[in-house]
């Protein structure tokens, strides 16, 4: 009889075993098939198949119900799947269920349907409007009853929409809607010659069709997106798919525009903003193997190709890569082993590229394309650094922007030209203070202090979302009006800048403020010119390209290196790098000014001098000598609790008991930085281990050896980026 290896999609670390019956012999291994499970029924992955000589009627094995009828996992995915939860230490189960889309995604799609809302005569009921909302977001579902579960009412009530005249339906064919077939008549780029022969490289590649990694290292503002589009082209040509990958997903309708302008289509999109109807379409579009090309955030690693011709992986170093929660993986590692497993060539992307990257190409694992020149003429930004200690403000009310760059933005202003002002702190102050008994507010739930939000009349803990009303009186000593803020957010830069230049138009940009359709507003003011100064966190750092941006304040250039961890000043270089860059690139020259306490540090000195090589070779000698990775390999675990006692107790009885072993070294157990996040108490261990032993024999010994008591949850993190 054949047997059937079924894996779950849930935190399991085995397949469960069912018997296949013979109506279902021929279900190839990666077949979705439905099985039952306890008293229920759940759809898994037909893992591996297996002959068994024994006819076993008295050993009671379930039989697969059903073979859906969906195109089966490639086996090239199910071995990355594989793969990853091995190397991240995670139940394989828990790694399928990144892979599969949701139960509902899995359903055929024999109909859709294109939902459209007409004005109603008269108000809608709450319930009513709450349907054609989602139409409005989402129009396309298979069914009434598909449309009411996703909104989240009866069926009943798309029904009488329908009745009334409101909601209408039509069927659409596969492909009509979204991606259609890419048109490669489209125009190709104008590109420089170093650009050319940048793109020709990756082309021939991408016709080699085998596994390669490639950097392609260029200077802000000097066409990469251009270059390795030439390659995504190559790759549509021979009927291939196409994976982006991207830290954060803010395409602007000019970025949209650009790509279909390039390939006579729009992009995939894959991200949590994506809605269900579209993810599933995107999903099923990808596992049948039509060519197209897939934009996503990190998740969209997992997506189901099945004919993968090319993985770009843009802003490389970026750190929002590496996710930190369910899963602990780095994107861009693991894009690099899926581009192994599938044979195909990496193109990572970076103007900043990581310590490990340039480590990869040092050592020859990775080749290296350079792009020196900024397109069309522009030439990078010239950096000045202003010290804080010299510009020190004496009396009068606190200011956060010194007197040389108030100087630099009025010029900035008379001429015409743009402005971009740089903080990366959202709300209005990170703290607030007692005068009277000096207490710092902080949150009830986390070991951190409350950031004001003033636009919201709130004090709001960013590590567990927590809000307050700002108290009026202290919660300590009960001094009435004894309350001030102390340091500035971007809401508070905001209010200084526009009591500055009253006639200027001011936006300001931060994660936490309004809606995306707001922000991506804000970046088509800034892109097409209707705003004089825009203010902004990291989320305006990256990736824009703003014609009119001639100058840009960096208002707190040491924040980033208070953090203290192996990458704070490689993180600091790469993001004020990265806004730097956003100026200047066009005609007139980009002129920065960054605001710091400690000018001399070699961040700060690297950043003036424009020499990042010079930087990049510190950083990595500094690595070698403290036998950091990527010279060594790092695992953090992270014990939490609510019971504070109990998380201290693991923790020790977990470094108590590793056996001694030669190049691994362990560190703590100490309270983690973050002591409490949301009510759970945090402790934290991290091993080091020499690049010539294998550290995952000993840490999956660790795990075994001390089992966690219940109310005690560990986390273990690979590769950690995050040491609080
Ligand atoms: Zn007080
Ligand atoms: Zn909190």
């Amino acid at each position: 009889m054949t047997l059937a290896h079924v894996l779950l999609p849930q935190r399991l670390e085995k397949t469960y075993t069912y018997f296949l019956p013979p109506t279902l012999v021929h279900l190839p291994e990666g077949s979705f098939v439905r099985v039952p499970f306890g008293s229920r029924e759940k759809v898994g992955i037909l893992w591996r198949k297996e002959e068994s000589a024994k006819e076993e009627t008295s050993f009671k094995i379930k039989e697969v119900l059903v073979g859906m009828d969906v195109p089966a996992l490639p086996e090239k995915l199910r071995r990355f799947a594989a793969w990853l939860a091995q190397y991240t230490l995670t139940p394989v189960g828990l790694v399928l269920k990144m892979v599969l889309p949701k139960d509902e995604h899995l359903e055929l799609l024999p109909e859709t349907f294109l939902w459209t809302c007409h004005p109603p005569l008269k108000p809608l009921t709450p319930t009513r409007q709450k349907v054609c909302d989602l139409v409005a977001r989402d129009p396309y579902h298979t069914s009434a009853h598909a449309l009411g579960m996703c909104a989240g009412v009866s069926p009943q009530v798309v029904s009488a929409l329908e009745k009334a005249g409101v909601l209408s339906k039509a069927p659409v064919l596969d492909g009509d809607e979204g991606q259609g077939e890419p048109d490669l008549k489209g125009t190709p780029a104008v590109l420089s010659p170093e650009q050319n022969a940048a793109a020709k490289t990756l082309c021939h590649q991408v016709e080699e069709n085998a596994f390669c990694v490639t950097l392609l290292d260029g200077v802000t503002g000097s066409g990469k997106t251009q270059v390795y589009l030439e390659a995504v082209a190559k790759a549509l040509s021979k009927g291939r798919q196409v994976l982006i990958l991207l830290p954060e997903i803010s395409l602007t309708p000019q970025g949209i525009a650009r790509f279909e302008n390039r390939f006579g289509v729009s992009p995939l999109l894959w991200h949590s903003g994506v809605g269900p109807s579209a993810k599933r379409k995107t999903w099923h579009r990808v596992l049948s193997g039509n060519p197209c090309v897939v934009i996503g955030a990190r998740s969209a690693l997992f997506l189901p190709f099945s004919q993968l011709g090319l993985i770009v992986v843009d802003e490389e170093h970026e750190h929002a890569y590496k996710q930190e929660q369910g899963v602990f993986y780095h994107a861009r590692d693991m894009a690099v082993v899926r581009a192994r497993l599938e044979r195909v060539p990496l193109i990572l992307a970076s103007a900043t590229p990581s310590v490990e990257t340039v480590v990869n190409v040092t050592l020859g694992k990775y080749t290296c394309l350079k792009l020196t020149e900024r397109f069309a003429k522009a030439v990078l930004p010239t950096i000045e650094l202003v010290d804080l200690r010299v510009h020190k403000k004496t009396g009068g009310p606190r200011r956060w922007i010194c007197d040389p760059m108030v100087q630099a933005l009025t010029q900035n202003l008379a001429a015409g030209a743009q402005s971009l002002l740089f903080l990366n702190r959202r709300g209005y102050a990170p703290l607030t203070l007692c005068r009277s008994c000096g207490e710092r507010v902080s949150c009830a739930y986390c070991s951190s202090w409350l950031v004001e939000h003033r636009s919201l009349d709130i004090l709001m803990c960013h590590q567990c979302g927590h809000k307050q009303k700002r108290p009026q009186a202290c919660p300590s000593c009960e001094a009435p009006d004894a309350l001030v803020a102390c340091g500035p957010g971007v809401e508070r830069l905001h209010e200084e800048v526009t009591a500055l230049f009253p006639k200027a138009r001011v936006g300001m940009i931060a994660s936490d403020q309004g809606s995306v359709q707001l922000r991506q507003d804000l970046l088509s003011d800034m892109e097409e010119g209707r705003l004089d100064i825009l203010i902004g966190t990291q989320m305006i750092a990256k990736g824009h390209h703003f014609p009119g941006l001639v100058f840009v304040g960096v208002v707190d250039a040491d924040l980033g290196l208070c953090g203290g961890d192996l990458r704070a000043c490689e993180r600091t270089y790469q993001l004020l790098h990265q806004v730097s860059g956003r100026c200047g690139r066009e005609e007139v020259p980009g002129h920065v000014m960054i605001q710091s306490f400690a000018p001399d540090h070699p961040v700060m000195q690297a950043l003036s001098a424009g020499d990042r090589d010079a930087f990049m070779t510190a950083e990595i000698d500094a690595r070698r000598l403290y036998e950091m990775p990527p010279f060594a390999r790092l695992v953090a675990f992270i014990f939490s609790s609510t019971d504070e006692k109990s998380v201290e107790e693991a923790a020790r009885a977990f470094v108590h008991r590793a056996p001694r072993t030669p190049g691994i070294m362990l560190m703590g157990p100490s309270p983690a930085p973050l002591a409490k996040v949301n009510r759970r108490w945090r402790w934290r261990v991290l091993a080091k281990a020499d690049k010539t032993v294998k550290i995952h024999p000993f840490v999956q010994h660790c795990l075994r050896q001390t089992p966690m008591p219940s109310k005690v949850t560990l986390h273990v993190d690979v590769d950690p980026y995050s040491f609080l």
